[in-house]
């Protein structure tokens, strides 16, 4: 009876003490009550952790001086052309403070990045417009601090500018009275593609396959769609959609779904493989279709979650199901593209990666795979490496590796749209498509 007595008083304590507490910090302004609040339930605390004040204070006032010297890198200068306005795109790593001047004979616009520098790879650089707005654009280190960019003018009404995040950008949007239409760009880069989807594998309750050290295929998965995003985001003018941007389960059929009611225009999803074989390693890309290869059939039932024997129950009612659902043109034209996406997409993943590490090529595959059953644009499964493999395993744990994955498949999406225009056998290096690969 004494102890419950103590534990109520105590109880009846606390809460007097947080209701005190609150009460003088709503007197006060947002901030202040916060500060306020912050600091009663210190000096509430203060006896079971004794901080010396002073030092940590010093320290974090070394740290954001540290900060503040710190110069902003500008990464890239970009231009997009439309028949109203010209807008020209200033990546950044993080915000930056800027000014703006005009100036005339010859009539142009200056843009100052305060405490800026050029990156690496962006040396001085200019890039020629002509499109009845702006002539060109040119960016340069114009003092030690201070990077300049130009816009050189042709015929302007307004413009406007101001900084967007995710990545970092500054953007300045000119609206001219263009006099003639913007001249087609001999290279278009994206052929019409508006929207991909990313589907990172597994997620929730379902963890993929597992390796050896304990690391996660939906952990990896997710990290490398996450990454490969952001590239895409900053490289090309598409929209990216991911089935799952966080740790949740989403069903294999729901997954095509999206990327059917999104309309997307490609279909990526991304996967780490798995083999009883531990010396099992290396790269493999797969399309959707029947197989009489029984390895790809067991990474497909892997991946589908089902035995073996269900797979190829599944591969004879499929073979019916598809020939009821699409005419043979449809199908034929939604293989091949898809066949040509995966090339690109492995051609990329082994160049790229094999500069830094060893790749083992397992080539283009095909097997029924749930999640790419119903799609009706080029969809392709990605098996990236091996998490059952102990090399791979600890490579897929590192987030260099990671990141090499995601420059690897946003090289093979974007040569794929690019070649997409050319005859099949070509690549953009002219390489053909049978050189490189004994399995197509
Ligand atoms: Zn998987």
């Amino acid at each position: 009876m004494r102890k419950l007595h103590f534990k109520k008083a105590i109880a009846i304590l606390i809460s007097f003490l947080a209701f005190t507490a609150s009460l003088t910090a709503l007197s006060a302004s947002p901030i202040e009550r916060s500060k306020k609040t912050v600091h009663l339930f210190a000096i509430l605390n203060k006896s079971i952790t004794e901080v010396p004040q002073k030092t940590s204070t010093r320290f974090s006032e070394i740290e954001s001086e540290k900060k503040k010297n710190k110069f902003i890198t500008v990464r890239d200068l970009r231009h997009h052309s439309t028949k109203k306005y010209t807008r020209v795109v200033v990546d950044i790593d993080r915000p930056v403070r800027y000014e703006h001047h005009r100036i005339k004979e010859p009539d142009r616009i200056y843009f100052d990045l305060i405490n800026s520098k050029m990156g690496e790879e962006l040396k001085k650089k200019i890039i020629s417009i002509d499109d009845g707005i702006l002539k060109a654009v040119r960016i340069s280190q114009f003092s030690q601090d201070v990077v300049r960019v130009v816009l050189d003018l042709n015929s302007i009404e307004s413009f406007k500018s101001f900084l967007m995040e995710n990545p970092d950008r500054l953007v300045i949007d000119i609206s001219g009275i263009a006099k003639q239409e913007p001249p087609i760009s001999k290279e278009p880069p994206f052929y019409g593609v508006k929207r991909i989807v990313l589907d990172p594998g597994h997620g929730g309750h379902d963890p993929g396959a597992i390796g050896k050290r304990g690391l996660e295929e939906k952990d990896v998965v997710l990290d490398i769609s996450k990454k490969l995003r952001t590239l895409i985001k900053r490289e090309m003018d598409i929209e990216v959609i991911l089935t799952r941007d966080s740790d949740i389960f989403i069903p294999l059929h729901e997954r095509t779904a999206i990327a059917n009611m999104k309309e997307a225009d490609l279909f990526l999803s991304i996967h780490t493989n798995a083999s009883p074989n531990r010396n099992a390693r290396g790269v493999e890309t797969y399309l959707l279709n029947y197989t009489t290869d029984e390895e790809a059939n067991r990474v497909a039932a892997r991946e589908n979650a089902i035995s073996l024997k269900r797979q190829k129950e599944f591969q004879r009612e499929f073979q019916g199901d598809l020939e009821k659902t699409f005419g043979d043109l449809e199908r034929d034209n939604k293989r091949d593209e898809s066949l040509r996406f995966a090339h690109m997409v492995q051609f990329s993943m082994i160049e790229k990666l094999n500069q830094s590490y060893h790749i083992t090529n397992l080539g283009v595959k095909q097997a029924l795979f749930y999640v790419l059953v119903g799609a009706k644009m080029p969809s392709i499964l990605a098996e990236v490496s091996f998490i059952s493999n102990r090399d791979e395993e600890k490579r897929l744990a590192d987030d260099l590796y990671r990141q090499k994955i995601a420059e690897a498949l946003l090289s093979g999406i974007k040569n794929y749209l690019s070649s997409k225009n050319a005859p099949f056998t070509k690549t953009t290096s002219g390489e053909t498509l049978e050189r490189r690969d004994k399995t197509f």
